[in-house]
């Protein structure tokens, strides 16, 4: 089967999907395998259910009487399809990587674009070699605009993933210390997120940038189309304003504010509106999705639970946005309790990084710091620090909290998020 001959199938599917349990009417199944699992078993049972066609990796299971197609690789075709597909589309799409608050940048773009146009957006945080195929084929007709997230733990995954989104604008969050590990350091993390800055180049597309940030103006100097922000000179100039540990950005006589804490998010705010104003929609109408976006997911949320204001941002963590999330939290009113967890993924920085917050967190000077996970162990000797997330359940089992303001950050992995019911 070759990406072409299937694709009238797929135009007439309902969605693609790579789970079987997910499967509805019309759907695209794509059978993977790995070590452990053969997805292929289930091919007939989606095809009884009601599945339009199931891709298999298995010559076994391929049966063209039922649709069920044999390739040599599902993740190939998958991505050879949404190649295929996205070559067709005739809208903008925008690709948007970086270190810090890629999902919560594409949330906002989202809802601000969202006033004027259709616009297709990843579900969650399908950001990878998998969830950016899926998301380009979740593309419809009837949409006009697209943007796209793109997650990278190594060098060349940014500049692959371009080359299937093909993005016509492009944006990087910001570079911060996340997936150390993979990317080789700082410099690395630099020169992976990077890639999409040399996608847009080579192409003539155009990029999005901040002018306050040092790296994306030595990175994007000389490059033909940009839209900038940031700078009393930008295209576009916003100021940030805060209110009730909101923060806001202020265009001309307008003002905005979000359901979002910490500062660090007026960067993301600025590169919505900036887009929505790129796109033609109305400062008001920014406002109106600035305001109306709410976060439920664990990432920066303002939670108000028995008179206590809970900040949960236990989403993930890695130095840049714990030190940024900290340095938020100082300035909330009132007395204030911090409970982070371990960053993950920081290789053989790990020790000097947990170290560090630990100071940081010291210095700004909360009234509780508990800490959770096995890299904080190792740094924090005070009673108040937790192997793992279910040693911090029992001490709060027997243990209040007493101050008015409480941050939870911590990487996925801690699982923290399992300790908001016992606070
Ligand atoms: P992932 O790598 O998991 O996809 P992401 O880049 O999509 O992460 P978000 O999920 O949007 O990031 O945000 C995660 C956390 O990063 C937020 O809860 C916040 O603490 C922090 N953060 C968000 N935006 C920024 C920013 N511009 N600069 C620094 N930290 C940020
Ligand atoms: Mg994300």
């Amino acid at each position: 089967m070759n990406t072409e001959d299937f694709y009238p199938l797929f135009l007439k599917s309902n969605k693609v999907t790579i789970d079987s349990r997910t499967i509805e009417k019309n759907d695209i199944f794509f059978a993977f395998s790995g070590d452990n699992f053969n997805a292929a078993i289930f091919a007939e049972k989606a095809i009884s259910d009601g599945a339009l066609a199931v891709i298999v990796e298995q010559k076994d299971f391929e049966n063209k009487d039922h649709n069920i197609f044999f390739v040599p690789s599902t993740l190939e075709f998958l991505q050879n399809l949404a190649v295929f597909h996205r070559d067709q589309l005739k809208i903008p799409v925008i690709g948007l990587t970086g270190s810090n608050g890629k999902t919560t940048t594409k949330e906002l773009i989202h809802a601000v674009l969202s006033q004027k146009y259709n616009v297709q957006y990843t579900a969650g945080n399908l950001n990878n070699h998998i969830g950016v195929p899926l998301t380009l084929l979740s593309i419809k007709p009837e949409h006009n605009m697209a943007v796209i997230e793109m997650g990278a733990n190594h060098q060349k995954e940014i500049g692959f993933l371009c080359t299937l989104a093909k993005p016509d604008f492009g944006y990087i969050t910001n570079f911060g210390k996340a997936h150390l590990e993979g990317f080789g350091g700082f410099e690395g993390v630099i020169k992976g997120k990077s890639e999409l800055y040399d996608y847009i180049k080579i192409n003539h597309k155009t990029i999005l940038i901040n002018e306050n940030d040092q790296i994306q103006m030595e990175k994007t100097s000389g490059y033909e189309n940009k839209i900038t922000f940031g700078k009393d000179e930008s295209d576009y100039f916003f100021r940030l304003f805060s209110e009730e540990n909101c923060v806001g950005l202020q265009y001309k006589d307008g003002k905005a504010l979000s359901q979002l804490t910490g500062d660090y998010n007026f960067t993301n705010l600025c590169a919505a509106a900036s887009f929505g104003l790129h796109f033609g929609i109305d400062f008001e109408n920014i406002k109106g999705a600035i305001n109306n976006y709410s976060p439920t997911n664990m990432r920066s949320q303002i939670v108000v639970k028995d008179h206590k204001t809970l900040v949960l941002d236990t989403y993930n963590a890695n130095p840049s946005s714990m030190a940024a999330s900290l340095q938020n939290f100082v300035t909330f009113d009132g007395s204030k309790a911090i409970i982070i967890g371990d960053m993950l993924e920081l290789g053989e920085e790990s020790g000097q990084e947990h170290q560090n917050i630990l100071n940081l967190a010291q210095e700004l000077g909360f009234n509780q710091i508990i800490t959770v996970g096995k890299y904080f162990k190792q740094v924090n000797s005070s009673a108040n620090s937790f192997e793992n997330t279910s040693e911090l359940i029992e001490y709060l089992k027997s243990n209040s909290i007493d101050s008015s303001n409480i941050l939870l950050k911590a990487s996925r992995g801690i699982s923290l998020e399992k300790a908001i019911e016992f606070i």
